[in-house]
């Protein structure tokens, strides 16, 4: 082997995309695998949100002086933009751009990541070995060596089941036409799915909140569309956030938006409801929770959280903590049994590190099933990893995200999450380098 190897991104999400200009900005080469047509796939399927964030929390530093570079223009701070325009103003000029676009493999789903022959159980020199990275798509299966990995593949795909218990409720796969996990586009491109019908919202995050306010206007305009909202907990009031003292003021205004919704009466509301079966009731469903039960049921958004895919990762050697799949160091920070404030103290590449050197899990997949992971966190964490894999230990170590506050800690982890912190991040300043680094290497 002539060429050094590169370091392997899976996933051109916005935090794969800034792990590619961090890697270029230390002139080293990375190889970005998507498993999507276009960059962003999955920002784009939840195209038709509003982030809660504002622009100023939503790029990266040297993903920034790249585009810069080509006189791009940043979209004003304090602006919300959709989920389509995060796209259309930064991933995709992002993914475009002359030293990205030749390392952004599309249409490669990554389907595993081992040491090149070596097992999970082979110790002797496991760690000179190259990773190989295999992918499945339109191109057939193909095969990437490269010297590091960064998993940035997110969770989007990896919808959390209806069925409360983590598996699928009874039923729930023989209803598939009827169900929709995320975020459906109800007001626009969906709105005929939606319209006139009596639609069950299960979860209690961000997305169910979403969901429940995009149904509670289609009812304004569509007679005859009803909406039912089935949440675990005990109390809805629980799940409303922290409101004026969110420190993103749009992640409160949308707790207080539903508030307003349910206390008008404009939705129902069935708390303490744990799906565990789905029944075909003549044309609609009736979903069970024990001995309960919400009858009358035309569409099901299931909005219960995502969970990271492992079976990609099963050659690799994983510490993960076993209730969030998250890696172990990081759980403590963003186990939402423990920690109420959806914000987490800086963490960068030794909070990330595995036993397989070399290999780091980043941005929403880093989180595991912990709901409260934001952006900027990701693009720290990938500022942290590319330092570290660069030899940079002081900057590797040098972590330095504040992030905002969700307003509603209730716990102390002592990990100083509650402290009153001003909003604000400092990034390092990163000059690029002139010349373009050397091809990947593909082994078919
Ligand atoms: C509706 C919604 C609103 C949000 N709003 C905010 C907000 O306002 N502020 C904020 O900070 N955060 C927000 N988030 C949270 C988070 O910042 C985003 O989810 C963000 O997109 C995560 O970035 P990521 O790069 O880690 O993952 P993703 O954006 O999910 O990108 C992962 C990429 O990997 C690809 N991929 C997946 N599997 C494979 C595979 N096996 N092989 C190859 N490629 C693969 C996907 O196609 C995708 O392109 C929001 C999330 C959602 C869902």
């Amino acid at each position: 082997m002539t060429q050094p190897l590169p370091t392997a991104i899976i996933g051109a999400g916005p935090i794969g995309l800034a792990a590619a200009a961090h890697l270029l900005a230390r002139g080293e080469t990375p190889i970005i695998l998507e498993a999507g047509p276009e960059a962003a796939a999955s920002v784009r399927q939840w195209g038709h949100v509003r982030l809660f964030s504002p622009w100023s929390y939503l790029t990266d530093a040297p993903a920034r002086a790249l585009l810069e570079e080509r006189g791009w223009v940043a979209p004003p701070d304090q602006d919300y933009p959709s989920g389509a325009e995060l796209v259309e103003r930064y991933l995709e000029p992002l993914s475009r751009h002359p030293r990205i676009a030749p390392h952004l493999h599309l249409e490669r789903r990554v389907t595993g990541v081992a040491r090149l022959g070596f097992d999970k159980m082979k110790t002797q020199g496991r760690e000179n070995a190259p990773f190989v990275l295999t992918t499945a798509g339109p191109h057939g299966p193909e095969r990437f060596l490269a010297r590091a990995v960064i998993d940035a593949s997110g969770t989007w795909r990896t919808p959390n089941p209806l069925g409360a218990s983590g598996v699928a409720a009874a039923g729930e796969k023989q209803a598939a036409e009827r169900l929709f996990y995320g975020i459906p586009d109800v007001l626009g491109a969906q709105r005929e799915r939606y319209a006139g019908q009596h639609t069950l919202v299960v979860g209690s995050g961000h997305s169910a909140m979403n969901a429940l306010l995009d149904l509670v206007q289609l009812a304004a305009q569509a007679p005859g569309t009803r909406v039912t909202w089935a949440l675990r907990r005990a109390n809805p009031d629980s799940v409303y956030g922290g409101g004026a003292n969110d420190q993103l003021s749009e992640r409160g205004a949308l707790g207080q938006r539903l508030r307003h919704a349910v206390d008008a009466g404009l939705l129902n509301v069935r708390s303490g409801f744990r799906a565990d079966t789905v029944e075909q009731q003549g044309a609609q469903l009736s979903v069970h929770s024990g001995a309960q039960r919400i009858d009358r049921v035309d569409r099901i958004i299931v909005a219960t959280g995502f969970r990271p895919d492992l079976e990609m990762l099963r050659e690799l050697r994983l510490d993960l903590d076993p209730a969030t799949e998250s890696p172990r160091a990081l759980a403590p920070l963003i186990d939402p049994n423990v920690h109420s404030c959806g914000t987490v103290r800086p963490h960068g590449a030794l909070e990330l590190q595995q036993p397989e050197p070399g290999f780091y899990i980043v941005g929403m997949k880093s989180y595991g099933r912990a709901p409260t992971f934001l952006m900027l966190t990701g693009y720290e964490q990938v500022r942290s990893v590319v330092a570290e894999l660069t030899g940079d230990r002081v900057a590797a170590r040098d972590v330095q995200l504040v992030l905002p506050e969700t307003g509603v800690c209730s716990v102390d982890s002592g990990g100083g999450c509650c402290a009153a912190t001003p909003a604000g991040v400092s990034l390092e300043d990163f000059s690029l380098p002139a010349s373009d680094p050397p091809p990947f290497t593909r082994v078919d």
